[in-house]
């Protein structure tokens, strides 16, 4: 366990003017926090709104889910194109008042799954450690959109020791995921001192920082975060790209650092209405990544978040575009397409039929090309699928 806590962890880069000067360059991500785009005057300054985003912005700024965009994610919009799809992933709409059926405030049970104070357990091995309240930039289909921005900011170490405690004394878990909000809106410091106290955990194998700072903050990948990361042994970082516009320079200059340190950067799209929902986009995207050195590992079915009927998509949508996929992309670059099932009840890959009839020993497969092919058990092996399912 001491191995990682003698790992220096660095704040502040070298000659640099202590993390509590105002920062002066773009380049800087807490230049980039302090500059987010929070207010409509300030919105309105950079982009020519319509309607439905001027009235959309005013409402959420009134109370409930806020507006945050950086300068880095606010230049990637385009100023005149209300559809841009960068635009709509950030910039508040009237829509967002509206409620459908099935829509829910909680849309993963997570408030029923809450095992200890911000730590939600739906799997047997992993949990999810809420570390923030906080983000950079508030995507507008946030699964958390009834508590993101709301509730104290960075929890202190104190407020997460309740967690702690709960994964010390549950020895089955093995993974993880640091969520929020976003984690690494916190100094390196404190992301550190988290990594620390699961290093000190011995049945935690390895850690996931759930963070969209590589797209929306990616000045925050400093070299220092990077050594800050490898306070635990297996640190995985999960992001969350959508679209290929967002692979700009400083986001692939920050990938490939955390990659060159020797983290692991897995992607998760939500798939979106409008903004995604395109295979020829998607294509670009997952290729775009892969060349990053990041792997596509999910693609998201949007959950049934309050007032994001307007982003959501028909399950129908998910299953053609992974067929259209299938065969048009290596294997590396094609995710997993994923239905995060209501109330909490665990995550179901969902996919094109692949299988067209079952007799006996025979299997009939349809390939991406659309050509059936018999698939032959071999003989005298036909039903012990259930004794093999059994053994594990
Ligand atoms: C999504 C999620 C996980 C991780 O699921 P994987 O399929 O392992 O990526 C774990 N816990 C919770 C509460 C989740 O929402």
């Amino acid at each position: 366990m001491l191995r990682a806590m003698s790992l220096p962890v660095l704040s502040g880069r070298e000659g640099a003017p202590p993390a509590d000067a105002a920062p002066v360059s773009p380049d800087d991500w807490r230049w980039q926090v302090r500059h987010a785009v929070t207010d409509l005057p300030a919105l309105e300054a950079a982009l020519s709104l319509t309607d439905a985003e001027r009235e959309g912005t005013r409402r959420a700024l009134a109370g409930g889910f806020p507006m945050s965009i950086t300068p880095h994610y606010l230049g990637l919009c385009d100023p005149h194109d209300p559809g841009c799809p960068i635009r709509r992933q950030c910039v508040p709409r009237i829509e967002e008042a509206d409620e459908v059926a099935g829509d829910l405030r909680d849309p993963l049970g997570e408030e029923d799954h809450e095992v200890a104070p911000n730590l939600v357990r739906r799997y047997h091995d992993r949990v999810l450690l809420i570390a923030t309240d906080r983000c950079s930039v508030y995507c507008r289909f946030c699964t958390r959109s009834r508590m993101v921005g709301q509730d104290g900011g960075v929890r202190g170490l104190e407020r997460l020791e309740a967690a702690f405690e709960w994964i010390e004394a549950h020895p089955e878990i093995a993974d993880v995921i640091v969520s929020g909000g976003d984690p690494l809106v916190a100094s390196d410091a404190r992301v550190a001192s988290i990594l620390e106290r699961l290093a000190r955990i011995e049945h935690v194998l390895y850690v996931r920082i759930a963070t969209r700072a590589p797209v929306t903050l990616p000045q925050r990948i400093t070299p220092e975060l990077c050594r800050a990361l490898r306070t635990h042994p297996s640190v995985w970082v999960m992001t969350h790209f959508n679209h290929p516009r967002e692979l700009a320079p400083a986001a692939q200059e920050a990938c490939a650092r955390l990659v060159d340190h020797g983290i692991p950067v897995m992607n998760q799209t939500v798939l979106l209405r409008g903004i995604n929902d395109h295979a020829p986009t998607l294509e670009t995207l997952f290729r775009g990544l892969v060349r990053q050195r990041v792997r596509p590992y999910y693609l998201l079915q949007m959950d049934p978040v309050r007032g994001t009927s307007h982003l959501r998509t028909p399950l129908d949508t998910g299953i053609a575009l992974m067929a259209a996929l299938q065969g048009r992309l290596s294997g590396i670059a094609l995710p997993k397409f994923i239905v995060d099932t209501p109330g909490g009840m665990g995550k179901v890959p969902v996919g094109p039929d692949w299988i067209v009839r079952r007799a006996g020993p025979v299997t009939t497969l349809r390939t991406h090309r659309g050509v059936e092919v018999d698939y032959v058990d071999p003989p005298g092996s036909h039903g012990a699928v259930r004794e093999t399912a059994e053994h594990h």
